[in-house]
């Protein structure tokens, strides 16, 4: 059965005195809970060692936010996924619309990131996501499916089943627009509907798919409640431990 997970992602926020504060907080938290999910943090590049170093990774799991399509060489700036597991970190985002939209990630290079990010043991938490104009002219469905296809559809059935989805509308992404849990639940069944065209029921039925966009205390219990939706990719919420936990335990 799949796994509900909650995963936080810090973006480009906090020093790293503050970044391993919040961590050590989460941590604190998670210590004596027995939440009905798994827990992750993805933080910045430069927190991921001092963090691992801090926490319980049997119970909160970290990761990265990002890492290069090369595996190591002249690529100046970079971190690779080599480099991302040997801080011990297990997890990493991949496709945010952030970095689609401001640094021209495309599918191609997605490709060679994830292909990397499997090879050194780490599960890629790969987000796809319409802009708005595209849910406003109907062509939402079709954008996602691409996206996933695009992206993931070149993996092994073994490979693709250690992956997480995130669907993060982006026009939800830091605005406090949710998409209603209907919305959400409806693109859910069909990403998991595309997933089973190309991999069959059972690959689809254990893949984790996560929404993300402006998910909070409030709103993530009627998002949970949903059959297809896995848990969430928290933005703004995951930078306030009480926020987090609240949203943690909405399930
Ligand atoms: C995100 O960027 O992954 C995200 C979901 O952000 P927010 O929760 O702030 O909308």
């Amino acid at each position: 059965m799949r796994k509900k997970i909650v995963a936080g992602n810090w973006k480009m926020n906090t020093t790293l005195a503050e970044g391993v504060q919040l961590a050590e907080e989460v941590n604190a938290a998670l210590e004596n809970a027995t939440p009905k999910c798994d827990v992750v943090i993805c933080v910045p590049f430069t927190h991921l060692a001092p963090v691992a170093a801090k926490i319980n990774q049997t119970k909160l799991g970290l990761g990265a936010e990002n890492c290069a399509d090369h595996k190591s060489g002249a690529y100046t700036g970079e971190v690779s996924a080599p480099m991302v597991a040997s801080t011990g970190a297990t997890y990493v985002i991949l496709g945010h619309s952030e970095r689609r939209q401001y640094y021209g990630e495309t599918s191609e290079t997605l490709r060679e990131k994830v292909a990397l990010a499997l090879e050194n043991g780490l599960t890629p938490i790969f987000c796809i996501g319409e802009v708005l104009a595209e849910r406003e002219n109907g062509t939402f469905n079709e954008v996602v499916a691409r996206q996933v296809e695009e992206g993931l559809f070149n993996l092994s059935a073994e490979d693709f089943s250690k992956i997480i989805l995130a669907y993060e509308p982006v026009w939800a992404i830091g605005t406090g627009k949710t998409a209603t849990a209907d919305q959400a639940e409806d693109m859910h069944a069909h990403i998991r509907a595309v997933i089973a065209g190309k991999y069959g029921q059972e690959v689809a039925d254990n893949t984790s798919i996560l929404y993300g966009g402006s998910c909070k205390p409030s709103n993530a219990a009627e998002l949970f409640a949903k059959p297809d939706v896995d848990g969430g990719l928290i933005g703004g919420a995951a930078l306030k431990c009480a926020d987090f936990m609240g949203i943690v335990n909405a399930f």
